[in-house]
């Protein structure tokens, strides 16, 4: 028998069928449509310079983008309670048209092109006058565990990776965690929403040594009155970060 390559290193052979695997499946599954609508997306190349290729997009349509993009971010005014410990917010606009319809098909089903588009977003969000320049991590709302084995996965965790792709900054999966199950907030009032989380995250280590500079984002898909990224905010407070600031892709009614 003759050896094999070594260890850890795939051989030719073993490369070769890779690359003729995913050659294989760029033809059996084409990219697929728009990832918000899943209508037709434009051919060829980007434009190579000038305002046009700025609203160019591989994974989103034109009609799509446009609707996102005629909503951009305004700043989000935080309530007394929650501005304690979330510095700010930052979203890419409304939870309502294109970005309402992204956030729904990211909760439904893991699409990575989706999450690729909508991390882009977070990232060129983040970067607005009056941010810090630099992130120590970016930290994904945790599920609780019984939620994640039965959704199979945690959307903020998938925006998490492309943002932190994205920004260049370490993403803090296991950083925190959600030690209670919580009910949906949808349809409770601020007071129910800043009850029902509660004491709801833990840090996973003692403390946040180690990680330079102490800045951190924390990542959700919707944020509604603040309370549950004000919430994690106060935990990673309390473990030694010095500014917490929240990005979610949609803003859903007023947090005042
Ligand atoms: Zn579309």
């Amino acid at each position: 028998m003759r050896p094999g390559p070594p260890r850890g290193r795939p051989g030719k052979g073993l490369q070769r069928v890779r690359e003729l695997g995913r050659a294989l499946m760029d033809v059996l599954l084409p990219e697929g449509g728009c990832a918000i609508c899943g209508g037709s997306l434009p051919s060829g190349d980007p434009p190579p310079f000038g305002p046009s290729s700025l609203a160019w997009e591989p994974e989103v349509c034109p009609r799509c983008l446009d609707e996102v993009f005629t909503q951009r971010p305004r700043p989000s005014p935080l309530s007394a309670e929650v501005a304690v410990h979330l510095d700010g917010v930052v979203t890419a606009g409304s939870y309502a048209g294109a970005l309402q319809s992204a956030v729904l098909r990211l909760k439904a089903a893991p699409d990575l092109r989706l999450a690729r588009f909508l991390g882009r977003l977070l990232a060129e969000s983040l970067q607005a006058p009056g941010l810090p320049a630099g992130w120590g991590g970016i930290v994904p709302v945790p599920l609780h565990r019984s939620r994640l084995l039965e959704r199979g996965f945690n959307q903020a965790a998938l925006l998490a990776a492309e943002l932190g792709g994205a920004l260049g900054s370490p993403v803090l999966s296991d950083l925190c965690e959600r030690v209670r199950a919580t009910p949906l907030q949808s349809g409770c009032t601020r007071e129910e929403r800043a009850r029902n989380v509660a004491n709801c995250f833990r840090l996973r280590r003692v403390g946040l040594l180690g990680t330079r500079p102490l800045t951190f984002v924390i990542v959700d898909d919707v944020v509604t009155t603040g309370a549950t990224a004000g919430e994690l905010a106060r935990v990673l407070k309390a473990g030694g970060a010095e500014v917490v600031w929240c990005a979610a892709v949609a803003r859903a009614g007023s947090m005042m």
